[in-house]
């Protein structure tokens, strides 16, 4: 943590030909931008400072190691199409190993689990049938439907990236992913699978999510069957924490920013909550689109869109160490829809795609709670919260103890940004306006992508690149 930076506060540029950029937030668009400039600032000659609010360094995938087990509180899964993120990995040093072909959950329908398997054993193909054919939550109309999806979706798979999301802005109109399936006759499989799925990638309701975003969640986690994840074998953690070693010097904790100084168009730096002013010759801000409509100045109206565009659903992630496996051979997930008996959303156990994730013979296994349960929850303790969770899940898992290894709990009232219909061409044009109204401000953070962590990694790079030219230009018209 960068405390001997301190005394630069207030003397912009100090160092003759040297430029300030300050980084706001240290989630995974703050420390990949930071990460990008610290290889960059060789050739830039720019100071860095990353000033993070809270007394963790992540954000919303902010890991910790506990007793031997590599727990994540919020993202745990990079998908293959994470280009940006991949290549970071390979950058680091962080080896990444493909998921098994192999993949299994089960969902909670008519007072039991029904298991969905894909290249499982005999048995669990048997099981697969047996949920096709009768389970209440499959019928023939809605596999129907959901082949019509899969046909639509497929043609548009070139398209459907968490990569360069560019090409699918003509999809992303002001229409919700529920309002897309009523059109298009697709609300038995929304009923079947859609919704469910959608509460589990972005925590949120058809109703919140828009329909590009929910059409990219659903054929990129789920649909597509050659979908496959590309994580360390300890789990998501061993770059999270590889990502924060590289760029540690350059943060400052415990620093909120109350205010992005903006002067004559330009942005001139920070005001922290402590009253510190920080100058800078840019300032990159990588918050949550809430934090930056609420810390970039009012009168700037040109932001409107960011505040009212974006939304954020949320979630409660409670992890615990277990002695042993309680979910069903195979099964890396059980699932709650809606309208089952249980406030739990999904309780997964990542052992099948990161097999060092816990220590041998033990297990690590996540419960999520979204939406209006998650937000009963966040008024009770920590330990409240895993006691009710616990008895929860004991009366669906046999095999849960009434007293884990651990438990953590991680709460999210901004979980996932939902993207609602039309946020992801809007914040394209906000990003065009912005960088002619409000020089040297850079919006990063995952709402300026399509939302997910490949999102914010990738804003947090390519606001670097933007600042650094902007800083050059800047500096090419002082001199002349
Ligand atoms: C439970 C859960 C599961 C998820 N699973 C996945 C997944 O498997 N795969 C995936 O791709 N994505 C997943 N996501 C989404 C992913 O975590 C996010 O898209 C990504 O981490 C967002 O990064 P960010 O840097 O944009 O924002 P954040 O991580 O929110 O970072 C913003 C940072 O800014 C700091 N900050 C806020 N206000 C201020 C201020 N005033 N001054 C200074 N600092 C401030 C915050 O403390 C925070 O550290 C998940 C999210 C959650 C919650």
């Amino acid at each position: 943590m960068s405390g001997s930076d301190n005394n630069l506060s207030h003397h912009r540029s100090r160092f003759p030909n040297r430029s300030e950029i300050v980084v706001v937030g240290a989630g995974a668009a703050g420390l990949a931008a930071a990460r990008t400039l610290a290889v960059r600032r060789k050739d830039s000659n720019c100071r860095i400072r990353v000033l993070e609010a809270s007394d963790k360094i992540g954000g919303r995938m902010f890991c910790e190691e506990i007793d031997g087990f590599h727990v994540y509180s919020g993202a745990s899964v990079i998908h293959e199409s994470f280009a940006t993120t991949r290549e970071l990995a390979r950058e680091l040093d962080v080896e990444l190993h493909q998921s098994p072909k192999k993949k299994g959950g089960q969902s909670y329908a008519g007072d039991r689990f029904w298991g969905l398997y894909v290249g499982g054993s005999l048995k669990q193909t048997l099981q697969t049938l047996q949920t096709l054919f009768f389970s209440p939550q499959h019928t023939l109309a809605d596999n129907v439907e959901f082949m019509r999806l899969f046909a639509m979706l497929r043609k548009r798979a070139k398209d459907l990236d968490f990569e360069d999301h560019t090409r699918m802005l003509d999809l992303d109109t002001e229409q919700s992913f529920a309002e897309f399936a009523r059109a298009n006759s697709l609300t038995r499989y929304l009923k079947q699978a859609g919704e469910l799925d959608l509460n589990c990638f972005a925590a949120g309701s058809s109703e919140q999510v828009g329909a590009a975003y929910g059409m990219s969640l659903l054929w990129l986690w789920t649909i597509n069957p050659k979908t496959r994840n590309h994580l360390p074998k300890q789990g998501i953690g061993t770059l999270a924490n590889a990502l924060v070693d590289a760029c540690t010097s350059f943060i400052q904790v415990s620093t909120t920013v109350a205010r992005i100084i903006i002067e004559d168009g330009r942005a001139r730096g920070v005001v922290t909550t402590s009253g510190e002013k920080i100058e800078a010759d840019a300032v990159i801000c990588a918050t949550t689109a809430s934090t930056a409509a609420r810390i970039i100045p009012e009168s700037l109206g040109k932001l409107r869109a960011v505040r009212e565009q974006v939304s954020y659903s949320s979630c409660c992630n409670v992890a615990f160490g277990l002695n042993a496996n309680i979910l069903a051979d195979g099964s890396h997930a059980a699932l709650f829809p809606p309208e089952s008996p249980s406030f739990l959303t999904m309780v997964t156990n990542l052992a099948a795609m990161t097999p060092d994730a816990a220590p041998s013979g033990k297990s690590l296994v996540h419960a999520l709670i979204i939406g209006e349960h998650a937000r009963a929850l966040f008024a009770l303790d920590d330990g409240e919260i895993a006691g009710r969770v616990i008895e929860e899940m004991r009366r669906f898992f046999p095999a849960m103890p009434e007293h884990p290894l651990f438990a953590r709990v991680y709460r999210w009232p901004e979980a996932l940004c939902l993207s609602p219909g039309g946020m992801l061409r809007n914040m394209h044009d906000v990003r065009m306006r912005l960088h002619k109204c409000m020089r040297g401000l850079f919006l990063a953070g995952d709402y300026t992508r399509l939302p997910s962590l490949n999102g914010a990694v990738k804003r947090g790079v390519e606001a670097v690149e933007a600042s650094l030219a902007y800083i050059a230009s800047a500096e090419a018209a002082n001199s002349r």
